[in-house]
This record gives C-alpha cells, sequence and structure tokens, in this order.
C-alpha cells in the first residue's frame, strides 16, 4: 500500500575514472555496496523498450541503452536495487539476462563489478550500445509484470545509469511495440510517436508504461489533462467506470487547497485488475500512481481511498519529503524516522480529502477512522519513528506497516490540536503548505524535525508539541484520544462487553476447523480440547468454518454457567466432551460524533471535514 505503497488486504475489501587503486589493471573488485566507483562520463543517453506480439510469449521486455562515451576508462552502469515508494530492496539486476555491449559491430569486452554494477570496456568506442532482456513477472507495482497482450514497468526496473556520476542526466525513451497497441506513460512525449524525454534520472523513473492491448480515456479536470488506463480491456467499465471520473472530479480541487498548487501538468492513474492480486496495491509517482487490485474494489469505499491516497502522495513525498528521502539513492536502503508523515498523515488526508469532496460524509470518515484506530489497538505498542525505520527488513511482530494506520491518526491529533489552539484559524493543512512551499518550491531540500515540529508549533501559535513527540512519536504511550478527539466534536466511547468466549484460536485446513492454540485455564481448556483437535460440533452448533465463533457468542450470549456438549475429533476418534460457558470482559471502542460537542468543538470538526 505500498505502499507508499498502501497494501489492503482482500478481507478488508468487501519505489569516467576509477577511484578504486589496482581496478585499471581489471582483477580488483571494490566490496559490494561501498560507493567507490564511478564511470567515465556519458551523455546523449537512449533507452529502447520493446514489447510486442513476438516477445509477449516470453514476458520479456528488450532493453538497449545507447550513448557517448565523453570521459576516460570503463563505463561503469548500474541498476536501481528498489523504487521509491516501496521501502524495500528487490535488486532489480535479478531479471537482467542476455546482456551485450557493442559499439557498431564491435563486441564490447564487459564483466559485472557488484551484483546489479555492468564495467564495459570502451576500448576507445566513443559511441555505445547495451542490451539485455528484462523478465516481467512479478505483479508487483514496483516492478514489472507481462500478459500476451500487455505489459506494466517501472523505469527503476531496466534504466541503467552511470555509477557515481550525477542522476541529473537528460534521456530519451523510445517504446517499440504493436502499431495497434496503446503506450501511456506520464513522461514527456518528444517529437516522434512514442519517443519521451526526461531531464533528470530522478524524473525518468518515477514515470512507470502501460503498453499494450488496454482502456484509456481522458478528461480535463482542473486546467489539467487527467488520464486513466485500465487492464484488462472490458474489465473496468460502465457505472463503476463513470463513478471513477465523478471521483477524480471531486477530489482535484481540495487537495489542490491544501498545497496550494498543483504541481503537474498531468496526472495518470493506471490500473491493473487480476484475481490473483488478493486485494489492492498501489504505488505513487509524480504525475501518475499504479494500482493492482482485485476486481470486487471498485465497489468499495476502498478504492477512492487509496487513489485520493496516491494522488495525494504527488505532493506529499513526491515532493514535500523528509530530508533523509532528498535525493533518492537508488542503489541501497534509504531508511527514514518520518513514513508517519509520508505515509500516515498522507492516508489521513485521504480521508479529509474524500470527506472534502463529499465522496463520503461525516459518517463514513468516522468508519474509516474507527478502523484505524482498531488496526492500531491489535498491533503491539510501537514508536511510529521505530515503525518507519524498520518497514525496510519486514518486521514480523505485525508492526511492520502500521505508520500508515497510526501516523494517521497522529495527524489527526495534530490537526485537532492546531485547530483548537488557534480557534480554528489555522490547522494541519497550513503545517503542509509551509513545509511544501519553504523547502520544495523554493528550494529542494527535504524537511529536517526542527522544520516540521516548528511549522507544526507556529500553526498553533506557538505551542510546544515536544512533549507530544517525545511520548506519542518517538514513544509507545497510548494516544490521548480521551482528551483530543472531544476537542473536535468526537468521542471514543468505551463499552465493556460481557460475552462467551471458548478460548481457542482455530485454523481452517482441509480436514474441517483445526484447534491452533488453547488458552490456558480458559472454558475449552477445562473441557479437555487440545491444540490439534478438530472441532465438529459445539452446542448446538454444527463447526464448517471458523465463522462459528461469531455464531457461538450470538446463540449463547445469555447462557452464563450453561452446559453444553462439544465434539471433536482428535487423531481417528471422536470425542465427547463437555465445555460450561463462561462470559468473558472485553473493551469495545465505538468512535462517534459527539452530540454535545462546544460550539468551537463543532467548528473544529466542520474545519476537518469541509476545508
Ligand atoms: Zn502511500
Amino acid at each position: 500500500m505500498s505502499l507508499s505503497r498502501r497494501r489492503i488486504p482482500v478481507a478488508a475489501v468487501v519505489a569516467a575514472i576509477l577511484s578504486v587503486p589496482g581496478i585499471a589493471g581489471g582483477q580488483t573488485r571494490p566490496t559490494p555496496g561501498q560507493d567507490v566507483a564511478q564511470s567515465a562520463a556519458i551523455g546523449g543517453v537512449r533507452y529502447d523498450v520493446t514489447f510486442d506480439r513476438t516477445t509477449a510469449p516470453a514476458r520479456s521486455l528488450h532493453v538497449a541503452m545507447t550513448f557517448d562515451v565523453t570521459g576516460q576508462g570503463p563505463v561503469l552502469l548500474s541498476l536501481p536495487a528498489w523504487t521509491p515508494g516501496a521501502y524495500e530492496i528487490s535488486n532489480f539486476a535479478r531479471w537482467v539476462s542476455s546482456f551485450a555491449a557493442t559499439s557498431g559491430a564491435r563486441e564490447l569486452r564487459w564483466d559485472k563489478l557488484d551484483h546489479d554494477t555492468w564495467r564495459v570496456r570502451t576500448d576507445g568506442a566513443r559511441n555505445v550500445t547495451v542490451s539485455f532482456d528484462f523478465l516481467a513477472d512479478s505483479l508487483d507495482n514496483a516492478i514489472a509484470w507481462a500478459r500476451g497482450n500487455f505489459v506494466f514497468f517501472n523505469g527503476t526496473n531496466i534504466f541503467l545509469y552511470p555509477e557515481g556520476r550525477p542522476t541529473e542526466f537528460a534521456a530519451t525513451v523510445a517504446v517499440k511495440t504493436d502499431p495497434a497497441w496503446n503506450v501511456t506513460t506520464g513522461m514527456k512525449p518528444a517529437g516522434a510517436a512514442r519517443t519521451y524525454t526526461a531531464a533528470s534520472f530522478h524524473d525518468l523513473v518515477d514515470m512507470p508504461f502501460f503498453v499494450g492491448e488496454y482502456d484509456v480515456d481522458s478528461a480535463q479536470i482542473e486546467n489539467t489533462w487527467v488520464r486513466m488506463a485500465s487492464w484488462p480491456k472490458g474489465s473496468f467499465q460502465g457505472a463503476a467506470r463513470t463513478r471513477f471520473w465523478e471521483h477524480q472530479r471531486k477530489m482535484f480541487p481540495p487537495m489542490i487547497r491544501i498545497f496550494g498548487d498543483k504541481p503537474f501538468d498531468t496526472y495518470t492513474t493506471l490500473l491493473v485488475f487480476d484475481s490473483t492480486s488478493g486485494g489492492g496495491s498501489a504505488l505513487e509517482h509524480q504525475n501518475s500512481h499504479v494500482g493492482i487490485y482485485t476486481p470486487l474494489i471498485v465497489e468499495s469505499v476502498l478504492f477512492p481511498s487509496i487513489t485520493a491516497h496516491e494522488t495525494v502522495h504527488a505532493w506529499n513525498v513526491k515532493r514535500l519529503r523528509p530530508a533523509d528521502l532528498v535525493p533518492y539513492r537508488y542503489g541501497q536502503p534509504q531508511p527514514t524516522t518520518w513514513l508517519w508523515v509520508s505515509e500516515g498523515i498522507t492516508d489521513y488526508y485521504a480521508d479529509v480529502v474524500l470527506a472534502r469532496s463529499g465522496i463520503i460524509d461525516s459518517t463514513g470518515f468516522v468508519i474509516l477512522t474507527q478502523g484505524k484506530i482498531d488496526e492500531v489497538s491489535a498491533t503491539p505498542p510501537v514508536a511510529l519513528e521505530d515503525a518507519s525505520l524498520s518497514t525496510w527488513i519486514h518486521p514480523t511482530d505485525g508492526t511492520g506497516y502500521i505508520y500508515y494506520q497510526k501516523g494517521s491518526l497522529a495527524g489527526l491529533l495534530l490537526d485537532i490540536l492546531i485547530r483548537d489552539a488557534s480557534d480554528n484559524q489555522k490547522s494541519l493543512d497550513d503545517v503542509f503548505r509551509e513545509l511544501y512551499q519553504t523547502t520544495y518550491k523554493q528550494r529542494w531540500t527535504g524537511f529536517t524535525a526542527e522544520q516540521w515540529w516548528g511549522a507544526v508549533s507556529r500553526a498553533a501559535g506557538g505551542k510546544s508539541f515536544e512533549d507530544f513527540a517525545t511520548r506519542y512519536i518517538d514513544g509507545r504511550e497510548p494516544f490521548p484520544y480521551a482528551t483530543v478527539l472531544p476537542l473536535a466534536g468526537l468521542r471514543l466511547q468505551l463499552d465493556t462487553i460481557r460475552e462467551p468466549r471458548l478460548g481457542v484460536s482455530s485454523t481452517p485446513d482441509s480436514n474441517g476447523v483445526r484447534v491452533a492454540d488453547v488458552m490456558p485455564a480458559s472454558a475449552a481448556d477445562s473441557a479437555g480440547i487440545q491444540p490439534g483437535d478438530y472441532l465438529l460440533q459445539v452446542g448446538d452448533i454444527m463447526v464448517r468454518d471458523p465463522a462459528f465463533g461469531e455464531q457461538f457468542r450470538q446463540r449463547y450470549a445469555r447462557a452464563e454457567g450453561q452446559r453444553l456438549p462439544v465434539k471433536v475429533r482428535r487423531g481417528d476418534r471422536t470425542l465427547d466432551l463437555q465445555v460450561t460457558v463462561r462470559l468473558t470482559p472485553r473493551v469495545e471502542q465505538r468512535l462517534m460524533i459527539d452530540s454535545a460537542a462546544s460550539a468551537k468543538a463543532i467548528r473544529i470538526r466542520n474545519g476537518i471535514l469541509r476545508g
């Protein structure tokens, strides 16, 4: 959800001169990962990408990079290891085969310098072409994926850059494909057909491509050409497509109002619908995003929600970005403690934009926020800064992507506190507008901690946020919902519910519903139920799927102390056991609109929801 990808699981649907001594002799290699090598200077860079009916069956992109050698020594060419926004190392060089280097009819010698760097011996050649095939078989919005009539790919996957040289080099891309097929990208068209230009490597690799047979159309919104391409052809039509365009028209104005300008001339949404995708995941770029979705998502609020999230990213992270991420370094991980702002608050603004555009009402906003509160409650306490840093290693304790939901809630709390301190004259919008203007528009640096908290404090009339940052951003303390939400006419009601619980966790497999774990001293434990048993019957409920637990809680809600027969299969025996119904307390938290809110709190709530 990538992320910044936002990932939503299916259950929720309803990214010269060698300075190394001795290397001129051709034998010594630097330690992989050391940034000590520098390529001969090159210029006049052009990439030709071929994908057509002949290469599609092999799911292969043919890539040829042509350039002039303007310096001395070998040319060192590297592929990125990751795609910005997808904060994980992928090593795109993995999918490269048939690498070759030529100058005219002459083959040039080459070898690998490290796992994603090729060293080409030019032997005096001034014009060089390197070529390779790239296997497009990853259904991942940071990588490349092909079908018989279609491919999407990211520039990071296939565009080589000269190692140790400035990334501010211009390049041309030409796509060679079937005459009847489409080519769609956020890149700027050059003079020739299906030819595009980029002013720097950063721009080049930030504009993914669709090539093949798919649906594409466009509309002008807010003086911007907005495009949408969807694959497979015919899969996203009728009312759902009409609704997408209605949502696009509604979403852009509130986004532009938040940041104070519109930083792109065109915006392109690239959609892949595939039932094996297992939910929804999208990846942002400076003037486009790629979404991979299950076809079921188009009926869900998650679809406009992810669309808004990725589009807000065109401002927040693609342009306004933490200093740790400026500039992007493609050859190595680039951890930052700020993904709670770049992802989390982007997600807060996705909800805010949906509300301000009328796509959801206040109840919808409450439901989306409640969902985030529940997800944070169900996750081990983790500091937002730590979760942000750790995402590169994919933690296994469930905290890996919680900076989305928890960061979003931190955004809500900060927005409320700023609005409360300024009597709704200032908001988090002002923080983003100020930082966008001072750290992106004037001089492209990222924002620092001092700049962020300085802007937050200024918006709140000088109020200090040191304590807030220490406890809730760098620290693991539970969020102060009880004191902050009422300032915006919202209330988190805590209800203690007593409900029957067996005290087992179960998983379905091909033999039935298997007991995975039994809580010590629970009703199930006292009854003699053991891990590995298959549950057949509990009381008068026939156990067919794990949803039996919900049936059990409803059916026996008032049956405290009652003894029920339980049938389990253990090995090849069927056992008849007896369980005593026990009611167990559980705290349910419900976010509500506060009907007794003060006039000020109502102004603040309306400020958030209406802008
Ligand atoms: Zn994101």
